[in-house]
């Protein structure tokens, strides 16, 4: 029995760039080619003392709206099943996009306990942004930075309180 969270969300948003600094690897690549083919990382991180698994989903295949409706439902699914926390990424600098919809849909209609991410917010200027995410229906979003750490302390506190 562990503690797992699961990392979903589109190509691009920054799941393996946040695995990365969750589990202070560099195993996860972090490509800037929204769709490259890899799959599902495992790691572990470590805060507060307490320690817990970590998913990142791993690229989707998106050439085609076929293949990534088949792609995003597989990922997402796999992740409600393992998991105990999901952690669905989504991009403060982008906002909120089709993708982003179809996976908040699913999300919704399942009952692990999900935490909205909004990531990229890499100053505080971004908190003006992330009101709009409240649109997905899944609670208050938590800012943070994959990329320099911004907000992720708050956040693993939160995280922590799921468990
Ligand atoms: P994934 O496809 O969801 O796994 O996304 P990646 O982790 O591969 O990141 C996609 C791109 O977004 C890369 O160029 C990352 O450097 C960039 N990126 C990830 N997190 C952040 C962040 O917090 N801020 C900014 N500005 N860029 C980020
Ligand atoms: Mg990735």
């Amino acid at each position: 029995m562990g503690n797992i969270v699961a990392i979903v969300g589109r190509p691009n948003v920054g799941k393996s760039t946040l695995f990365n600094r969750l589990t202070k690897s560099r195993r996860a690549i972090v490509n800037d080619e929204a769709g490259t083919t890899r799959d599902r990382q495992y790691g572990k991180c470590e805060w507060e003392g307490r320690e817990f698994s970590v998913i990142d989903t791993g690229g989707w295949v998106i050439n085609s709206s076929d293949v990534f409706e088949g792609e995003i439902k597989r990922h997402v699914v796999l992740a409600i099943e393992e998991a105990d926390v999901i952690l669905f990424l989504v991009d403060i600098q982008n906002g909120i996009t089709d993708y982003d919809l179809e996976v908040a849909q699913i999300l919704r209609g399942q009952t692990k306990p999900v935490m909205l991410v909004s990531n990229k917010a890499d100053t505080f200027e971004w908190q003006y942004g992330v009101a709009e995410f409240y649109k997905l229906g899944l609670g208050e979003p938590h800012m943070i930075s994959a990329i320099n750490g911004l907000g992720t302390g708050d956040f693993l506190d939160k995280l922590l309180t799921y468990f």
